[in-house]
């Protein structure tokens, strides 16, 4: 069997459902459609609860997010003896919309779970019209076996419960209907039932996660691009895809800043060494990305690609008598991981270390480090600390740069001779990403000139 995901470009519009129709009812056996929530309506849900929450009018939002489902619903796509029922199960979803904003206004609150409630409803809307659309499709409950625990404020899947609980609300497919439609994005706490979600961008990891529970022979995420590409082909015209990736080169790419796919997505399918093509909803004859264990590039080539995170923060720790460069190195990673703030990279300097994260942890990083620092002394015995707000991050990704030991060197080269300073580089630790903090003002003419080298 395989596992299908369609994100919200494809699920966006009339046009492009007749595709996603035409994709899924041209494979044969049982097959699981993952599928993310109309394009935009997860933004517009989360923008009709701040309108709520700051008493503007919210009622427009409303509106709109009712059309784009309306114009789904009333379209050819949806047998015409369907409409009304489902019209009515899509408006008692919207009802509940209506209520949340009006409840968000009147408190004059919007918790975590509140908001977690009200985008929910994108995928609980579109999987059900999606549903009716599929021929031999029946609608599978994510939020009954997806299931999410806390970890440092943040809401993470747990697998365990997770795999089996697919497993046994899967294990009808195939005789009671072919196709199995789920919502992706949206979970359930193990503990309270809350409803939570993975993340935005989260329908690829639901998809991984049946994916690798079910053992699936292949998992498709069906986008809006051919493929991952050698750089972003919005900022590199020249920009390439790429046929071939090893699982660990598309995690690094992800992680380091391609959009293609949600990096957690890969781990799961990974240990189940299940492969992973990136196809193009509009463009469904073009071959794509395939994603193995295997790794087929050849020797010549320095790097697959180059990614980059552009809002980046340099986080520079001095050492002090006490607190010596390796030990504070230790100690810094520490404290960061113990607060759930992923380091892009980390590097020894002078008098001291340099550690790269994304600039929207930048704050609880250095509230994180000051508190624990605290408890070193006075201010001016304890190590310093200076953020650095102003740079990008730019990766250069391939397994052959662990083959080729002075890959750092060129790169690095190749950026002081296009008159770019490296502030500081280090490399990851699968060993085959090259990471370089550049000034952000820069960060374009960084990407084209490594491009160039690929
Ligand atoms: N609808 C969610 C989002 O926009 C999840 C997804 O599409 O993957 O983030
Ligand atoms: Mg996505």
């Amino acid at each position: 069997m395989r596992v299908m995901k369609f994100g919200g470009t494809s699920v966006g519009t009339v046009s492009s459902l007749r595709n996603v129709k035409h994709i899924v009812e041209n494979t044969s056996g049982p097959v699981v459609v993952v599928v993310s929530a109309l394009g935009g309506v997860t933004d517009l849900l989360i923008k009709g609860a701040r309108l709520a929450l700051d008493g503007m009018e919210w009622d427009e939002t409303l509106r709109t997010v009712e059309g784009r489902h309306r114009d789904i619903v009333f379209s050819p796509l949806v047998a015409a003896d369907l409409q009304d029922a489902t019209w009515k199960e899509v408006s008692d979803l919207l009802a509940l919309l209506r209520n949340y904003y009006t409840g968000i206004s009147l408190l004059n609150d919007l918790s975590e779970r509140t908001l977690c409630n009200v985008v929910s409803l994108g995928e609980r809307m579109s999987s059900l019209i999606i549903s009716r659309i599929i021929d031999d499709a029946a609608l599978y409950q994510s939020m009954d076996f997806i299931k999410t625990e806390r970890w440092f404020g943040k809401n993470i899947a747990v697998t365990d419960l997770t795999d089996s609980l697919i497993c046994r609300r899967f294990s009808d497919l195939g005789t009671s209907c072919r196709v199995a439609i789920a919502p992706g994005f949206i979970s359930t706490d193990r503990d309270t039932g809350d409803i939570t979600n993975l993340g935005r961008g989260g329908s690829d990891y639901t998809a991984a996660l049946i994916a690798a529970a079910l053992e699936a022979d292949v998992l498709d995420i069906w986008t809006d691009v051919d493929g991952f590409m050698t750089a972003d082909p919005r900022i590199i015209k020249e920009a390439k895809v790429i046929a071939h990736l090893s699982f660990l080169e598309s995690m690094d790419l992800c992680n380091f800043g391609a959009k293609v796919i949600y990096p957690p997505t890969i781990y799961p399918v990974f240990h189940k060494n299940i492969p992973i093509r990136i196809l193009n909803t509009f463009n469904p004859e073009a071959p794509g990305t395939i994603i193995t264990d295997e790794h087929k590039a050849s020797s010549l080539q320095l790097f697959r690609g180059v990614t980059s995170i552009s809002e980046v923060s340099v986080i520079d720790v001095g050492e002090t008598e006490s607190l010596r460069a390796p030990e504070l190195h230790t100690r810094v990673l520490n404290v960061l991981s113990k607060h759930g703030i992923e380091v892009l990279l980390s590097a020894s300097a002078l008098k001291g270390m340099k550690a790269a994260v994304r600039r929207s942890d930048a704050a609880a990083a250095m509230r994180a480090l000051r508190e624990d620092f605290a408890g070193e002394g006075s201010e001016a015995t304890s190590p310093s600390l200076d953020e650095h707000a102003d740079v990008s991050a730019i990766s250069a990704v391939g397994e052959n740069i662990k083959l080729h030991p002075d890959t750092s060197c060129r790169l690095s080269d190749t950026l002081q001779d296009a008159g770019i300073d490296v502030i500081t580089s280090a490399t990851g630790a699968s060993g085959f990403t090259f990471t370089m903090i550049v000034p952000q003002a820069l960060h374009k003419e960084a990407l084209t000139a490594l491009h160039r080298l690929i």
